[in-house]
């Protein structure tokens, strides 16, 4: 007790220091303003600030202060920005409007307060040394080299807002000089610019070599205006756009794969770099009910550098605690921020700067973090530096594919020229022709929407498959055409070397990857490429299911064997034939009854009380006549403890007997099945499985394949659906070889009546098949394990088989279920009951019959009386024998023997009765019958 008093007080001290070196940490506060839309950056930035805290161990936690404000509002920008450098944030976060920037300006100079921006650099120019972090690279630059690269003559800016007339000023500075033109149009409205977009293309179609450069604010602006170029027939040959998004990835390019348009854009997110896939995986899994607009595949690039500017606040001031411990010693009082440890926070009245504001602005410029938008390294005048835009281009019936990178430094490189048709598909990231074949569950078609807007593109599909390869591309950054295999065929190789169904499309480069239940086989190795596998499975055996054996109303019979119930009745016989022979031989069994007529020898153990006597014993009933001689106690002992053994192991085995229903399945090995006299069975045509037996050393399949082929091409399916199709109707006569996971799914579907039997025939994985040295495979491999260990693979294989499972899990087992009593289980027992009862009726009608003809009812005479009196006064003094077989004399309750009946004579109530004309002599009659050889013989 003490102990553990200790033990307790022990921990409790060592929870408090916890807690108190805990509190010691730091608390720096990061200022965000946000503006009411930017819903996105804001979770970004909020958990970029939690995550960075959980996952760094330091001397300081960061801590979120958000303000959300109309940030076109200067009034309630500069409200915002007093109330954050008041409450001490060390740095500000914020993605101001054009019209804003004077305002932060002048209060961050003002305050020496680092200003960290989602928004475009405006107003920049060298020798600008101010306090603002500029996390969106300059995209200006970007697009000069691509017009000179395209050789454009004509460019057709069009912008939406102030900001895009500051870019295209920036634009016609770094063209001055070259003999491009540039012509502005501005979208009112981006929401309604067909309009605009109509007086657009007048002019463009007036121009030859002309590019259409579009430089919207926000992702959503894109999608929108092009929706309207598409309606407006713009995304035809002929049209070249060049598109200002830092994000050409996160935009519906699919719907411009085949008119022929050129669209050109930039990609600062590299979804395949580790740090963004792996921040992806968390971002996926965020419950977007908490965490608004995350919870998906894709971040937009603003809040990317939401999450960026994170990165480099806490690398700053870990730098700057690195260089000096002692930076923060003043700044800290009772968990608050001093300002040159004078004032609460940086009050806007004090007019003060901020102590740490220049060494936080140097030291931002010193370091290079790697951020999900690359090296976060800025310059002198708060500007990225260092960072690199992939090139990426919509080709006929491909959406954007890498097309080469840009650098600040080395301006373009390019992996294909610009002009040129895409035709090596498995360069980079890009739009992915993948071949995949529909079979349930891993593709299937969707069904029609209820709102009748067709399905398109890749939305067609469901299935494992179609959740799998979205998952891959979103790891790997590709986006992808799904085009299941039009005969639904895997991959068979012919004596001629070629192969048909997927492989042969990935050998004839028409699809670049195939995502299906494609298994890993070394004939397939040495014609395509495969990934590490994402599903293992066997070869399985499928039959239908046997109508279940249901208990018949005599199975209380079952527990024992027939041979054994002939034993108990031959043995209850043979017992009681012996008990009555002993007990003719044994004096102790005789009595002797002295009578007025003389002395009587009386025997209790008749052949019938015998018998009576050994059928109590078997039930458990006992039976008033006992032997009392040594060996009929012998006989009678041996026969209870057979008696009692034998019906504990019939109580032991009743009940399983009674419930169970049982499943007796004509197969249980592959073996059973080679030798199954009346059983056909058959594989998939052109699948591994036909492969395997055919290629098999093994004895019992050779002889399986021997059947198979004898019987081809009958036995065999061109789908897995038909395979079981047939499994259904046939009766339990077909049996079908395949893979497991097939046999799972089946199983599991109504109407329930295929199982799986026997243990898988080898074992095997599937894997994601590529042309044979295609760059796609290493990347491949890389996100299945990533799948395979965040568990997002486990999750689709239980959406698929078990969630859309229809069969109760006992019925998918196949296994016998428990389950009550019901009255077919025992009504055997009752028809015996009745048998009985029925009987013991018609024997005692026929006894009160034979009776009554000879003036007796129930074997009692009809008697008055006075006949009664007389009668008794004649058997008065008539010996009567007790169980001891001494004699006793009474004037009630006297045994009468009336022709071999004993009868037990009751008072006669003739006071009471006396109007009754006939009295009866209510009487009972013994169950042993004595054996009286006087009263026999009178
Ligand atoms: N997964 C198999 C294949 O890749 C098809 C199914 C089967 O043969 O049972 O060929």
């Amino acid at each position: 007790m003490r102990m553990n008093n200790f033990l307790l007080q022990l921990s409790a001290i060592v929870l408090h220091v916890l807690c108190v070196c805990e509190s010691f940490k730091w608390r720096i506060p990061i200022g965000a303003i946000f503006d009411t839309e930017d819903i996105q950056i804001n979770t970004g930035f909020t958990y970029a600030v939690a995550h960075s805290n959980e996952r760094t161990k330091g001397k300081f936690n960061l801590s979120a202060l958000i303000e959300e404000t109309d940030v076109e509002d200067s009034f309630k920008l500069a409200t915002s920005i007093c109330s954050h450098l008041f409450s001490g944030v060390f740095v500000l976060l914020g993605s101001h409007s054009f019209h804003s920037h004077g305002i932060i300006k002048s209060y961050t100079n003002k305050f020496a307060m680092p200003y960290f921006t989602t928004s475009i650099p405006t107003g920049v120019t060298d020798g600008n040394h101010g306090y603002e972090i500029y996390m969106k690279p300059p995209v200006t630059e970007a697009l000069r080299d691509m017009i000179l690269e395209y050789e454009v003559k004509d460019v057709h800016y069009v912008y939406e807002s102030d900001a895009g007339l500051i870019k295209l000023q920036e634009l016609l500075k770094i063209l001055n000089g070259t003999d491009v033109k540039v012509r502005w149009h501005r979208l009112h409205d981006v929401t309604n610019a067909h309009e605009d977009l109509r007086k657009l293309d007048r002019v463009y179609s007036g121009f030859k070599n002309s590019t259409i450069l579009m430089d919207f604010n926000s992702e959503p602006a894109y999608d929108k205006v092009l929706e309207q170029i598409r309606k407006l027939g713009m995304n035809k040959r002929g049209y070249k756009y060049i598109l200002g998004t830092l994000n050409i990835l996160n935009l519906n390019l699919q719907r411009f794969t085949h008119g022929g348009v050129n669209i050109t854009g930039f990609q600062l997110l590299d979804y395949s770099a580790p740090n963004v896939m792996e921040f992806l995986s968390r971002w996926r899994s965020l419950p977007p009910r908490v965490w608004k607009e995350a919870g998906r595949d894709q971040i937009s690039v603003d809040a990317a550098l939401a999450v960026d500017a994170v990165t480099v606040v806490r690398r700053t001031i870990q730098s700057m605690l690195r260089n000096n411990t002692e930076v923060f010693r003043t700044t800290f009082r009772r968990g608050d921020v001093y300002n040159n440890n004078r004032t609460r926070g940086i009050p806007c009245n004090d007019g003060n700067p901020w102590m740490h504001g220049n060494a936080i602005i140097n030291n931002i410029k010193q370091i290079d973090p790697r951020g999900l938008t690359g090296h976060l390294e800025f310059n002198e005048n708060g500007m990225r530096k260092g960072y690199k835009l992939d090139v990426f281009k919509v080709g006929l019936k491909h959406g954007p594919y890498k097309i080469g990178i840009w650098k600040p430094k080395d301006g373009f490189q390019l992996i294909s020229n610009l002009n040129e048709s895409h035709n090596d598909s498995t360069l980079g990231v890009e739009t992915i022709r993948v071949t995949s074949i529909l079979e349930k569950p891993f593709l299937m078609l969707k069904k029609a929407p209820k709102d009748g807007v067709p399905l398109v593109g890749n939305s067609k599909y469901e299935g494992f498959c179609a959740d799998f390869i979205y998952s891959i591309a979103s790891k790997c950054g590709f986006t992808y055409d799904l085009r299941p295999n039009k005969n639904g065929v895997y991959g068979k190789k012919f004596d001629n070397n070629t192969w048909n169904g997927m492989i042969g499309e990935l050998i004839a480069k028409e699809a670049d990857l195939a995502a299906a239940p494609l298994t890993i086989t070394m004939e397939r190795e040495e014609a395509v490429d495969f990934s590490k596998p994402f599903m293992n499975t066997g070869i399985s055996i499928m039959i239908k299911k046997p109508e279940k054996q249901k208990p018949g109303v005599f199975s209380f019979m079952k527990p024992f064997s027939i041979s054994l119930w002939m034993c108990i009745v031959i043995g209850y016989f043979v017992v009681s034939f012996g008990i009555f022979l002993v007990s003719r031989f044994s004096p102790t069994e005789w009595k002797r009854i002295k009578m007025r007529t003389g002395t009587e020898y009386l025997n209790k153990f008749t052949l019938k009380s015998s018998l009576w006597f050994s059928m109590g014993s078997l039930m458990l009933q006992g039976s008033d006549t006992c032997p009392r001689s040594a060996a009929g106690r012998i006989i009678g002992g041996t026969w209870w403890l057979a008696v009692l053994i034998v019906i504990s192991s019939y109580t032991a085995n009743l009940a399983a007997f009674l419930t169970i229903e049982r499943l007796l399945t004509p197969i249980s090995s592959a073996d059973d099945l080679a030798n199954h006299p009346d059983m056909s069975y058959g594989t998939l045509d052109s699948g591994s499985t036909q492969d395997f037996f055919k290629k098999s050393n093994v004895h019992t399949y050779k002889i399986m394949w021997n059947f198979m082929k004898n019987h081809y091409p009958s036995v065999f399916v061109k789908t897995s659906a038909e395979g079981v199709k047939r499994v259904r109707r046939s009766k339990g006569k077909y049996a079908f070889l395949l893979e497991s996971v097939y046999n799972e799914y089946f199983m599991n579907q109504e109407p329930c009546d295929t199982m799986q039997v026997a243990q898988n025939l080898n074992s095997k994985g599937y894997g994601i098949a590529t042309p044979k040295g295609s760059k796609l495979r290493q990347k491949l491999s890389i996100a299945v394990l990533q799948l395979i260990e965040d568990g997002t693979l486990i999750k689709l294989k239980k959406k698929w088989w078990v969630d859309k499972g229809t069969c109760g899990a006992s019925d998918s087992h196949g296994g016998s279920k428990k389950k009550s009593l019901s009255l077919s289980n025992v009504a055997g027992v009752f028809f015996i009951l009745i048998g009985g009862l029925v009987m013991a009726i018609v024997l005692g009608v026929a006894n009160f019959l034979r009776s009554k003809s000879k003036g007796r009812l129930g074997g009692v005479p009809i008697i008055n009386n006075d006949a009664a009196r007389s009668l008794l006064s004649d058997y008065r003094d008539a010996p009567l024998n007790n169980e001891n077989g001494q004699t006793t004399s009474s004037d009630v309750h006297q045994s009468v023997p009336v022709k071999g009946i004993l009868m037990n004579t009751c008072k006669l109530n003739s006071g009471e009765n006396s109007n009754n004309s006939n009295h009866t002599i209510r009487s009972e009659i013994y169950g042993n019958i004595y054996n009286r050889k006087t009263l026999h013989d009178r």
